[in-house]
């Protein structure tokens, strides 16, 4: 795979201590680049040479040079991967010694003493980057991975740094470029008999691309919510059993339950993963729409934000109490919430008639659950899931970034101009135009042509040393 262009200089070492901030079991110091091999064996004092790929003892010392007043301060695990086959495609040293950080800053500085630079966030796996060991979309999921939260999430870093996104894209990146070297041979060798392509064989091939991009971007609609989570909104009123669902949600008491209405003050949000999507449950204060006169000032406020947190979330679910007729304020919040992503929940089924059973509450889709027996509540999470993916399955290679989406969004774009262009017969030079937009997209997904303000934005939220 051939680098993208850039100007960075990538012929400096870096160093840095790659795992967290603070006292460990072990702690890592990396060094990548030309020197990487040299400054290591300065840096300690190895019990035998360095090897491709192979671990060696080596003894920390409390002096730079191995004198023999020089004192043993820890025990290190030195490994040595040669270029290219390292992480960076470097050469890439790395340091295990106890997590200690006094130790930890010790190396680094010793290896900056010696010649290194500290690296920036990010940089090792930016290296990786430019050197083409990795594409963008792969050098994004290793963020992806390390911030992920669920065993789903981790799934969808590994299966994208694996590469499954840039496999998806890439059988339409090479039937486009066929696309265009066949417009191009059609005018660089108008004279010599090149047959110009039929304007049905244009039209067929463009026809032909864009399918698999707007499957692609369809899946941004699961893959969103796998990488970024939702908010689920607890809405109805005083006592109908939010906090009690919520924690029936939540499977622990983390919410104050209690039997007198309007206590739930603060909306209480908690993070829980529904079959590995994030979701943020939001318990509301109880919305009282029209009665907020005779109500203590703590109160008013509860219900201010908990109307914030209405408008804000994703995902609302519409509390009632199976004992209780409707009433006004509940009527007005179901008319609220409607054509939003709702469900509602008629709670307390185990006091009420057992033959009430309804699938539908003023168009919004129900169910009957019981925060006390816990019946119900199984179902609840399953409509939960349905609404938050949108039925959306899992499929491997989906857009989880709107980077990502854009970039296929544009291509696509183009390519309905690529399209009309050629319905209306307008010469193929201008129709070419449309089709290296539609590719300079598709570049862009995986790095090829992405700015360097864009790399820079990307690679700078990394962590330091990774
Ligand atoms: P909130 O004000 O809407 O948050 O309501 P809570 O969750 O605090 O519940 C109010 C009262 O109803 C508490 O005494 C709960 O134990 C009770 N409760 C909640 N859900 C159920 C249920 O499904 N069945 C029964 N029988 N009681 C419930």
């Amino acid at each position: 795979m051939a680098g993208p262009q850039t100007t960075t200089d990538t012929t400096d070492t870096i160093a840095a201590i790659s795992t967290p901030p603070g006292r460990g079991g072990i702690g890592i110091v990396r060094l990548s680049g030309p020197l990487a091999a040299s400054i290591a064996v300065q840096l300690v004092r190895l019990r035998q040479p360095l090897e491709h790929g192979r671990a060696r003892l080596a003894d920390v010392l409390d002096a730079p040079d191995s004198g023999s007043d020089a004192a043993r301060i820890d025990e290190a695990l030195v490994t040595f991967f040669r270029a290219p086959h390292s992480y960076t495609a470097e050469d890439l040293v790395e340091i295990a010694a106890h997590g200690s950080p006094v130790v930890l800053d010790l190396l680094l500085h010793r290896a900056l003493d010696l010649g290194a630079r500290l690296a920036r966030p990010g940089e090792f796996t930016q290296r990786a980057f430019l050197s083409g060991r990795l594409d963008l979309t792969q050098a994004e999921a290793v963020r992806d991975l390390i911030e992920a939260q669920t065993l789903t999430q981790t799934r969808q870093a590994a299966s994208q740094m694996g590469g499954a996104l840039s496999r998806r894209v890439g059988p339409v990146k090479q039937s486009l470029v066929e696309l265009i070297a066949l417009l191009e041979a059609g005018i660089d060798f108008a004279e010599d008999d090149v047959d110009v392509t039929p304007q049905s064989e244009i039209f067929r091939r463009i026809a032909e691309l864009t399918p698999p991009l707007t499957a692609l971007a369809a899946s941004f609609a699961r893959g969103r919510i796998v990488h970024d989570g939702l908010t689920l909104a607890i809405v109805g009123r005083p006592n109908a059993g939010k906090s009690s669902l919520f924690n029936r949600l939540v499977e622990r008491e983390r919410a104050i339950v209690t039997a007198t209405p309007g206590t739930t003050r603060d909306p209480v949000t908690e993070r829980i993963s529904l079959d590995g999507i994030p979701l943020e449950l939001v318990d509301t204060a109880g919305l009282r729409e029209g009665l907020c006169e005779g109500l203590e000032e703590a109160e008013q406020l509860g219900i201010h934000r908990s109307r914030e947190a209405l408008a804000d979330a994703a995902l609302v679910l519409v509390v009632l109490d199976a004992t209780q007729p409707l009433n006004c304020e509940e009527r007005r919040l179901l008319a609220a919430v409607e054509g939003r992503s709702a469900l509602v929940a008629i709670n307390k089924s185990d006091l009420a008639k057992a033959d009430s059973h309804v699938s539908e509450v003023a168009g919004i889709p129900a169910l009957a659950t019981s925060a006390l027996t816990g019946e119900g509540i199984a179902a609840l999470r399953e409509r939960i899931l349905a609404l938050a993916t949108g039925g959306a399955a899992a499929e491997p290679g989906i857009l989880t970034s709107l980077r990502h989406h854009q970039a296929i969004a544009a291509s696509l774009e183009a390519l309905v101009d690529a399209a009309q262009a050629n319905a209306a017969s307008i010469p193929h030079e201008m129709i070419l135009l449309d089709l290296y937009r539609a590719l300079w997209a598709l570049d862009s997904l995986t790095g090829q042509t992405t700015s360097d303000d864009i790399l820079s934005l990307i690679f700078s939220r990394f962590c330091i040393g990774k």
